[in-house]
Parts: C-alpha cells; sequence; structure tokens
C-alpha cells in the first residue's frame, strides 16, 4: 500500500523519484509528491492524481542530488493536494514523508503541539511538527528524531529532509515496510526493491524501531536506544523483465497468462531429486503435530484460504479453520490445545496478518507465512515459510498469487496426507501439470470470455455468483474480482443460500453466474440455477468437461475434482478483466483500493 522512496547521492534525484515511485504504482495510491534539496532549499511538489499528474507539476529547472518522494494511500483526511505528502514543519526546517497510520496523533496533538498551526488533516503531520518543537526545545537532529519516534504508537515507515543539513536522509520503521539500497557514491531508500532495481540490487532489511541515518557514503543503523546494528546486505533476485508489462496492455492480463508458467514454476521449486513434490520435513512435522491447523488471510488470500481447508482436510483429515485476520485479531477464537497458524499473504506485509501473528507469536505458538515475497515481514517473523514462486504481482486485483496459493496449500496437503499415512489415488505433480495445461486452454480462449462479459455485464449494476462446496468459494473470489476492477456490485454465495433472503433481489436479467464442476453437488446447483431463472435471472453456467449439459454457456476442462478452483477461476478473472475494460475502469490501478493493505 503506498509507498517511499528516497535518494541521496551524486546525479539529479528528480528522475530516480519519480520512476521509483512509477514503480510503486502497482502499490495503490491516490497522491504523490517529491521533496529535492540542494543546500539549504528544498523544493516541494504534490498532486493529488496519479503520478503522471505529479510529473507535469515539478518543475524541471530545479535540479538536487538528494530528495524524497511518497504516494499517498490516505487513510486521514481526503485525498487532496494539502493532505499530499511531504509534509512541511511549520518553519519550513524540515520536511517529511510517511506511510501508515499514527494512532495516538490526536493526543500527540493536544498534549504537546497546542498553538502549532497544522495545515492537513493527516496524522503525518504531528511526525514532522514534533521535531521541530524538540529541536526549537534545543535538542540535536537525531536525538529530536529518537524523542519523536518515543512518542509515535502505531505504523509509520518515515523519511525526512533537514534544511540545514543537506548530507542525511533520516529514516525510521514500524510495522511499515521500508528498505535501504546501496550503491557506489550514493545510497537508497525504498518500500519495496523494485521501486530502486533502475540504481541498485543490494538491499538491508530494516527491522521495526530501527533508525537509519543515509548520508551518500554511510548507511548508520541503530536501535531506538542508540546501539549500532550490523546488517549484510542481499541481493534483490527479482528479473526487471518481471516487472514490465511487455507486450500486453495491463498486468492482470499479463498475470493471468502467466498461471500455467507459475503452476510449473511451483512444481519445480518443491521437486526433490526424485521428482516428488515435497516441503521441508520440519514444516510437515509441525503440521502433524498440531491438532488443528488456523488459516489467517484477507480477501482473495482468505479465498484461497477456504480452497487449502477443503484440499487439507480431504487429503490429511487434519481439521483446519480458515479466518479473515481483521477479526480474527480482535476476536479470536477458542483454540484448540496444539494450534499451528498458516498465514497467507501475497506480498507478507499485510498488517492485518501480521497484527494476528504477533499475537499468536506472543501466545507461544508456531506459525506458517505462504508468500510470494522472501524477506517480507510475516515470513521473517513466523517459523517457516513456504514460497508461492509467482513472480512480482503488480496488478493490485491479484490472480496469479491466488493459484499459486492454491497449489502450494495442495503440496502441503498431499505431503502432510502421506506423513499421515494417507496417500492418495493420484499423483499430485501429474494432476498440476494437467491443471497448468487446462489454465493454457482456458488463455487461448479470451474472445469467450471477451463476450461473456459483453453480454452479461456491460450495463448491469448488480450480478452473482453461485457454486457449491469449492465452487462457493471460486466463487466468492470471482465475485471480489468484479468487485474490484469493474465496480459492478457482486456478491458470492452458497447455492443453496440465495433462496434465504438474497434472491429479493433478482429481476429481469440480473446476471448469474453459476460454477458446476462438482459431481457430488451437480444436479443441486443447476436446481438453485432454475429457482432464479424462474425470477428472470439472466444465468450463466460454467461447467466441467464430463459435467456439462447444453445449458451451459462454458466448459472448462477436466480437472481432478479436488483441483477445479485453479481452472474455474481463470474464466472469472478474465471475465471480470474484459468487464472492467468494458466499463472503462482502470484495470491495473481500481479506485480507493491498495495492493499490499499495509495498514489495519
Ligand atoms: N496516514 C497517512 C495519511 O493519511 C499516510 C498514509 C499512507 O500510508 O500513505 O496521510
Amino acid at each position: 500500500m503506498c509507498g517511499i522512496v528516497g535518494y541521496i547521492g551524486n546525479v539529479d534525484a528528480k528522475e530516480i523519484l519519480l520512476k521509483g515511485l512509477e514503480k510503486l504504482e502497482y502499490r495503490g495510491y491516490d497522491s504523490a509528491g517529491i521533496a529535492v534539496q540542494t543546500g539549504n532549499e528544498i523544493s516541494v511538489f504534490k498532486e493529488k492524481g496519479r503520478i503522471a499528474d505529479l510529473r507535469a507539476a515539478v518543475d524541471s529547472s530545479v535540479t538536487a542530488n538528494t530528495g524524497i518522494g511518497h504516494t499517498r494511500w490516505a487513510t486521514h483526511g481526503v485525498p487532496s493536494q494539502e493532505n499530499a505528502h511531504p509534509h512541511q514543519s511549520t518553519s519550513g526546517r524540515f520536511t517529511l514523508v510517511h506511510n501508515g497510520v499514527i494512532e495516538n496523533y490526536d493526543i500527540i496533538k493536544r498534549e504537546a503541539l497546542q498553538g502549532v498551526n497544522f495545515v492537513s488533516e493527516t496524522d503525518t503531520e504531528v511526525i514532522v511538527q514534533l521535531i521541530e518543537k524538540y529541536v526549537n526545545e534545543g535538542q540535536d537532529v537525531e536525538t529530536a528524531f529518537r524523542s519523536m519516534l518515543k512518542k509515535l504508537e502505531g505504523s509509520y515507515a518515515l523519511a525526512l529532509l533537514d534544511k540545514e543539513n543537506d548530507e542525511t536522509i533520516f529514516v525510521a520503521k514500524n510495522k511499515s515496510p521500508l528498505l535501504v539500497g546501496l550503491g557506489e557514491d550514493f545510497n537508497v531508500v525504498a518500500s519495496d526493491a523494485m521501486a530502486m532495481l533502475q540504481v541498485t540490487d543490494q538491499y538491508v532489511e530494516l527491522m521495526d524501531k530501527e533508525i537509519v541515518i543515509v548520508t551518500k557514503e554511510n548507511v548508520t543503523i541503530q536501535t531506538l536506544n542508540g546501539e549500532t546494528v550490523e546488517r549484510a546486505p542481499y541481493t534483490a533476485e527479482i528479473d526487471a523483465s518481471d516487472i514490465e508489462k511487455g507486450t500486453y496492455a495491463h498486468y492482470m492480463l499479463k498475470e493471468i497468462d502467466e498461471q500455467p508458467l507459475v503452476m510449473r514454476k511451483i512444481m519445480q521449486a518443491y521437486q526433490n531429486d526424485a521428482g516428488t513434490l515435497t516441503i521441508d520435513n520440519d514444516i510437515v512435522n509441525a503440521i502433524d503435530a498440531a491438532d488443528r491447523l488456523y488459516i489467517v488471510a484477507c480477501g482473495t488470500s482468505y479465498h484461497a484460504g477456504l480452497v487449502g481447508k477443503q484440499l487439507i482436510e480431504n487429503m490429511a483429515k487434519k481439521p483446519v479453520e480458515v479466518h479473515v485476520a481483521s477479526e480474527f485479531n480482535y476476536n479470536m477464537p477458542l483454540l484448540s490445545e496444539k494450534p499451528l497458524f498458516i498465514f497467507i499473504s501475497q506480498s507478507g506485509e499485510t498488517a492485518d496478518s501480521r497484527a494476528c501473528l504477533v499475537q499468536v507469536k506472543e501466545k507461544g505458538h508456531k506459525a506458517l507465512t505462504i508468500t510470494n515475497v522472501a524477506g517480507s515481514t510475516l515470513s521473517r517473523e513466523a517459523d517457516y515459510t513456504l514460497l508461492l514462486h509467482a513472480g512480482p504481482e503488480i496488478a493490485v486485483a491479484s490472480t496469479k498469487a491466488y493459484t499459486a496459493q492454491i497449489a502450494v496449500l495442495a503440496i502441503l496437503a498431499n505431503v502432510t496426507a502421506e506423513k499421515r499415512g494417507y496417500n492418495q489415488s493420484f499423483d499430485l505433480a501429474q494432476e498440476l501439470g494437467i491443471v497448468a495445461n487446462a489454465i493454457e486452454a482456458l488463455c487461448d480462449d479470451k474472445e469467450e470470455f471477451e463476450a461473456i462479459a459483453r453480454e452479461y455485464l456491460s450495463t448491469t449494476r448488480n450480478a452473482f455468483f453461485i457454486g457449491r462446496a469449492v465452487d462457493n468459494y471460486v466463487g466468492l473470489e470471482g465475485a471480489l474480482k468484479l468487485k474490484e476492477i469493474s465496480y459492478i456490485q457482486a456478491e458470492g454465495f452458497a447455492g443453496g443460500e440465495l433462496k434465504h433472503g438474497t434472491i429479493a433481489l433478482i429481476e429481469d436479467g440480473t446476471p448469474v453466474i453459476a460454477i458446476a464442476t462438482q459431481e457430488k453437488v451437480n444436479l443441486s446447483i443447476r436446481g438453485n440455477v432454475k429457482e432464479v431463472v424462474a425470477r428472470g435471472a439472466n444465468p450463466c453456467i460454467i461447467s466441467m468437461k464430463g459435467l456439462d449439459t447444453d445449458e451451459d454457456r462454458y466448459v472448462v476442462p477436466e480437472v481432478h475434482p479436488y483441483f477445479t478452483p485453479l481452472v474455474s477461476v481463470v474464466p472469472t478473472q478474465l471475465i471480470a478483466y474484459y468487464a472492467a475494460l468494458h466499463r472503462d475502469c482502470d484495470v491495473d490501478k481500481p479506485r480507493n483500493l491498495a495492493k499490499s493493505v499495509t495498514v489495519e
């Protein structure tokens, strides 16, 4: 969600900062800004809207070798130029960018900053005013920075410029992601290595409540109490071509098309020398030792978790509960005696999930993170990690991470099943190979999905997805995808549930997309379709080969019944994509949404 960049070195910072912010665009934002410094001159440019608007507003005659930049995803105060970052202290001495939420900003305002004239509605502004206050009271800037951080409660990644010192960027983080990148005669700051891959692939991780003093020659990491921390850099292994769109109009379409490749990459990554799909023994033992698994996730990852529950319970006969992280955090269910927690997060930075992880670790329980990002916070803080190997997912609406999560959960289920003596009648590698081929066939059939989107969704206000058993979970994900990018009010329901209330919303022509891939419920889901058709609905049945009838609008290739979600979700992704396109929506950057949700 939103992002920060910073540069200190020998060349003009403007372009590096703007390019960096462009690379962070995928995370979602509503305004952007940069501040650049030469000597004791700091120029701030900020705009509501896109980086392109900011670019147009930046005075190209200003050159400076130091600067900070920000994309904002508003939490306190509307998206506007005044609320956009950077924010400055009253005298203009200090300039700050901040990601996160300062929970006690109101108390700080009342108790420490009476009489200060605030120009924005943000929580952020208290940070920069507080430093100024401490400096005015006689503290040197580093001490003031520290005193200020000790007052803050909440989450922050921040970078600060001081007008009277053009050789330093002051940096700190707590709960929000931030990295420092190393170069020859320059150093950088970034929320995500992708932003600064243009200048370096060497990065140093930062831990919560660390402070970093960044100059062009040095990066000094300290704890809040002033102890110096030594930490070796790592090489960010991101292929620059992975984060380019290539010939695609949108990242989302590229990422949908990458799914067969991702399936194959996952199989490669988890294969042992004998060609069997396997995972680290420690993880299998921990899962085996648990009496119940708790999957905790948000959004699309939560939907993948629901499918994961089905796989683990069916294959390994181990009970699984699936919880929405933001609820679990404040309303934890009664836990079993030996629980094990599985956190699913594409970015590994999801704040709601992280808050749960902190709680369960405090209780002394073991946790496994399934994520796309090695070294992310959730990965570092859990006992075990399983990586998705999906490559960077840039489009806000998740597609390939969802299928990757299910594939990794399938491997986990299979290995756990073997360990527990429940051998399956199929070979998982072979089944996932069949799945990869089926996804490929669907991706080759885009015109069909474009036609379906045009026929059912180009003018509708709402749409419903129905399914039974595991198809219900795919329906939930299909509805979420459609909502996210086309703004059609879409809801997913268990096939039998609609008639208990929501069927009242069915009108003449209301699209109802039914997923039918499960033999045991094939007749009953078709019965549910009849119910809505009797009330005027326009049905679109997506079934699987072998279970299909003449009334079906699309038939996906046959795969093992356990793994149908990996395949049946693809039509829903493509239908959502084309619906958004037909409605002129910004597919990769839907309104109000952020890619990695790093605030609670
Ligand atoms: N809470 C701050 C604001 O609303 C920062 C939001 C962000 O992370 O971009 O301005």
